[in-house]
């Protein structure tokens, strides 16, 4: 059950043809075809299958046998006859109408051939999977490893869970958000808590974090106040930054670089700016990481259902509710859009993605990132 949606690391190679024999999908009478020819037939019932059973003899011409679901098949026999299709006396059965060959039989390896490849490398182990390896005999499977990821969120009006916000203090809710993304992407969170505004401090824990973790992912301080310091806590603790500023709402003051394989994401703080980059840019790269052959969400286009509006120069992510439809999904907004409004998350099904200066009018369709499974749900 550990390998439960893990990505698989090994090509899963069946060793067996699934079923093993031809069998039965109805309780009734297993015959040769041939035997029947659409006048009633009186057919010998010589021998008794249930499942769990092997049939005792092969079947010869004029004869049939009692058969289960499940059980096999004797040779001989191509076909069943459900037992409500039939009139039975004694050990004589009798067969109107012609009977098709392959009827109620599920041939051997309908399911699995011997060889077949089940399960690809890159594939997430979901409950069917887990029942295919179980049939064939898989009791241990080889699965990818969780990236670990090292939280850090800075900020001095930083009050972290425990502790009572002082007077110009907010809660700390990036590092809990990004914890919760890690753990649905895949990842192993490392908290390496709060680094106020300072930059040794920080750099201390970027360092930290680099040597404990295949991935680190920070909040706040990478706009261009005087105060974020991030980007060049990042530099000092040897990260060579490849990227700032991507124009995109929320999200914009983003931060992307590289300490030798280990990439560092610095997003801002807004909390929904933070989970929206999380999203965007570390969610792919931690499904990478991971070992996933598909590392993005899926998109959809809806119907917007009302205007959705996008002003300014920027690409917009809105948080939109889905909600099924006659004709598909329809897209509402979540409400204020603004990036400290954290229930814009909690409400958004998906990411509308909205192009700059651009309103999407109610009616037409619009391109949708979704985030979650779409079963309707309380708000
Ligand atoms: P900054 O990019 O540092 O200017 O932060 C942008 C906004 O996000 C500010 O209003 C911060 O107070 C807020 N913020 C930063 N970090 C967090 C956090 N961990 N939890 C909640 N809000 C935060
Ligand atoms: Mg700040």
């Amino acid at each position: 059950m550990g390998a439960l949606g893990r990505v698989l690391a090994e090509p899963i190679v069946s060793r067996a043809t699934i079923p093993p024999w031809p069998n039965s999908s109805m309780d009734g009478y297993a015959l040769r075809a041939q035997d029947t020819n659409g006048e009633p037939v009186e057919l010998a019932v010589v021998g008794r299958i249930a499942a769990g059973t092997m049939p005792s003899r092969p079947l010869g011409a004029g004869e049939s046998m009692r058969i289960f679901t499940g059980a096999p098949l004797p040779q001989g026999a191509d076909a069943v006859v459900p037992q409500e299709d039939v009139a039975a006396s004694g050990d004589r059965v009798t067969i109107r109408g012609r009977i098709a060959p392959g009827a109620y039989v599920r041939p051997a390896g309908e399911d699995v051939r011997a060889g077949d490849v089940v399960v690809k490398p890159g594939g997430v182990l979901g409950a069917a999977e887990v029942g295919l390896l179980a049939t064939l005999g898989y009791a241990q499977v080889r699965v990818y490893r969780r990236p670990r990821v090292a939280i850090l969120s800075t900020g001095n009006e930083l009050a972290d869970l425990g502790t009572q916000p002082g007077p110009a203090q907010i809660p700390n809710t990036n590092t809990y958000s990004l914890m919760a993304q890690v753990i649905e992407a895949g990842g192993e969170p490392v908290n390496l808590g709060v680094a106020p505004d300072q930059l040794d401090a920080i750099t201390e824990r970027v360092y930290w974090g680099l040597a404990s973790a295949d991935a680190l992912v920070t909040s706040a301080g990478v706009s261009v106040g005087e105060l974020d310091l991030v980007r060049e806590a990042l530099e000092q603790s040897g990260a060579e930054l490849h990227l700032w500023q991507v124009s995109m709402r929320p999200g914009k003051p983003i931060t992307f670089g590289t300490r030798g394989d280990r990439p560092v994401f610095g997003l801002p703080g807004n909390p929904v700016s933070a989970m929206v980059t999380f999203e965007l840019f570390v969610r792919p790269a931690l499904r990478r990481l991971g070992g996933a052959d598909v590392i993005d969400r899926p998109r959809l286009r809806a119907l917007a259902l009302e205007p959705i509006a996008n002003p300014g120069s920027r690409r917009g992510y809105l948080r939109v509710t889905l909600t099924a439809g006659a004709h598909g999904y329809g897209a509402r907004l979540t409400g204020d859009q603004g990036s400290a409004i954290l229930r814009s998350m909690v409400l958004a099904d998906g990411l509308a993605v909205v192009a700059p200066d651009t309103t999407i009018g109610a009616g037409e369709s619009v391109d949708v990132i979704v985030l979650r499974s779409l079963e309707p749900r309380s708000r």
